[in-house]
């Protein structure tokens, strides 16, 4: 390991036994218990709460990340979905009566949810805390047992996320394993009954294919190139403070913010001037001495940003940078085109590219035949513009006159599509990444029909098609 190496954190030659631990575990049944699983989350809350300084701290250390920002996306929405989980559990977990057909009568049918066992939870650096212990939320609620691999990149955070679960919960229930490519590779060696990744599309498919050989489901919550379209009637002002505020919190580094704009020609002066203002009243004449502004993760994150700003003649705003600090200005690039160096993949960091736009459609066009990207954003006030977005471009999820918002709600499922991931979280859609859903016909033995048995007979084929097709 690097900078991780410690003497507490598991080494690879006990991954095998620490599985094979929480499978006996998970066999005991003790998390098959609602009221059990209640007390992990409550334990989780309060672990959380009870150590927000350091949670700012960490964050601070990793990303200089801003406690506002923190509280917000890394503390508040864990918080948040435990809650809700801890409302909704009885209600989740209660076996489920369905529909029986009449050619399966007397019967009832029932779908049990159960949890699916032991599974491992791999995280990023960009919201390191919430992007572990969120799916962890939802891997609780149903039962499970789970292996958390926080991103090495985001050290300390990795290393609070250890002392925080290592105090909290017993090593057989849920264990903190901190590294990075050797040992997440040791890892998905083994057989768990599901992965929960979020990460870069790339590493997702050494996951997929890792998962593949012990067909292990996952879930993959990638990124992508997430548009945003300014539509000419859109209201400029809101519209500037909400992407200022999706693309550039965390430095940038928000796999849903707006990777790129779609401004229609006739506004693109007067919202690019709206731009340079919120940024002005956001983060100050010097952006660098704010601090409500974050900072890149790592210098190879800040080296491969800087070439991309290396060749960009486009620079309309910022593109001061300094190595030392990690620090990028909010930058907006104008004059983009598809080819643009920062137009060929996901920026994750604080560049914003705007291009122009004459027609809607032509947009949508496009959008229709690119990758699905994670998130997508329209600003307009025309509802029947907003509706055939929605219909006509795939996405994960995205919102109209907001940007990034949809991802606080327990309600809304949370996921990419194509390219961008499989699988959703939050709310309920959480404890389900985590569930097995079992069906289960319980079948009368007062009525035997003999219509389904041999010897087969004319008579039998027209009940059956009678009562299957409901015609002889
Ligand atoms: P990453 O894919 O490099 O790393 C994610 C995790 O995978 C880390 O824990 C890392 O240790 C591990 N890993 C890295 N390389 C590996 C390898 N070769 N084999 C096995 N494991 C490996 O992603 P990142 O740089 O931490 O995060 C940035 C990416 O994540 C961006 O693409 C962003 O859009 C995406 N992201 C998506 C979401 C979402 O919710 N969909 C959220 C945050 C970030």
């Amino acid at each position: 390991m690097t900078a991780l190496d410690s003497n507490r954190t598991p080494s690879i030659s006990t991954f095998a036994s620490i599985l094979e631990a929480q499978r006996a575990f998970h066999r005991d049944g003790q998390t098959r218990d609602l009221r059990f699983r209640d007390r992990q989350l409550e334990y989780l809350e309060n672990l959380i709460l009870n150590n927000e300084r350091k949670i700012y701290e960490a964050l601070r250390a990793d990303l200089g990340k801003p406690d506002q920002e923190t509280f917000i996306s890394e503390i508040a929405m864990v918080v948040k979905e435990i809650r809700h989980a801890r409302a909704n559990l009885k209600k989740w977990a209660r076996p489920r009566r369905v529909p029986t057909s009449l050619a399966l009568f007397p019967a009832s049918s029932y779908i049990y949810r159960e949890p699916v066992g032991v599974v491992l939870i791999i995280a990023p650096w960009n919201y390191p805390f919430m992007l572990a212990l969120s799916p962890l939320v939802g891997a609780i609620a149903a039962g499970c047992c789970a292996i958390v691999k926080p991103s090495e990149i985001s050290s300390h955070t990795s290393r609070l996320i250890y002392d925080l679960l290592t105090t909290a919960f017993a090593r057989d229930f849920v264990t903190v394993i901190e590294g990075g490519v050797p040992e997440t590779t040791a890892l998905l060696e083994l057989r768990f009954d599901h992965i929960f990744f979020t990460g870069s599309t790339q590493v997702g498919r050494v996951v997929a294919l890792a998962a593949a050989k012990h067909l292990t489901p996952t879930t993959l919550e990638l990124g992508g190139k997430s548009p945003a379209i300014i539509c000419s009637d859109a209201d400029l002002v809101v519209a500037a403070r909400r992407i200022v505020w999706g693309r550039f919190m965390n430095g940038g580094q928000t796999c849903v913010a707006p990777d790129y704009l779609y401004v229609h020609e006739a506004v693109v002066g007067r919202f690019t001037e709206q731009l340079r203002l919120t940024l002005k009243e956001f983060y100050g004449t010097d952006p660098e001495k704010s601090p409500d502004y974050a900072r890149i993760v790592s210098h190879s994150n800040f080296d491969r940003l800087d070439r991309m700003l290396g060749g960009a003649t486009q620079i309309d705003i910022g593109g001061q940078r300094n190595r030392e600090t990690k620090y990028i200005a909010p930058t907006l690039l104008k004059n983009t085109t598809l080819e643009s160096p920062a137009m060929q993949d996901e920026i994750f960091g604080p560049i914003l590219p705007i291009m122009t736009y004459s027609r809607l459609d032509d947009v949508l066009m496009r959008l229709r035949k690119s990758e699905k990207p994670l998130a997508a954003y329209i600003f307009t006030e025309n509802k029947l513009a907003a509706e055939r977005f929605i219909e006509l471009v795939p996405f994960g999820g995205g919102c109209v006159n907001d940007t990034v918002s949809h991802l606080g709600s327990s309600h809304l499922p949370f996921g990419g599509v194509g390219s961008s991931g499989f699988g959703a979280y939050h709310g309920e859609r959480s404890f389900l990444a985590f569930t097995h859903e079992k069906s289960v016909l319980k079948k009368s033995r007062l009525l035997d029909v003999s219509v389904r048995y041999p010897p087969y007979k004319a008579w039998k084929m027209k009940v059956l098609r009678f009562l299957l097709l409901g015609k002889f």
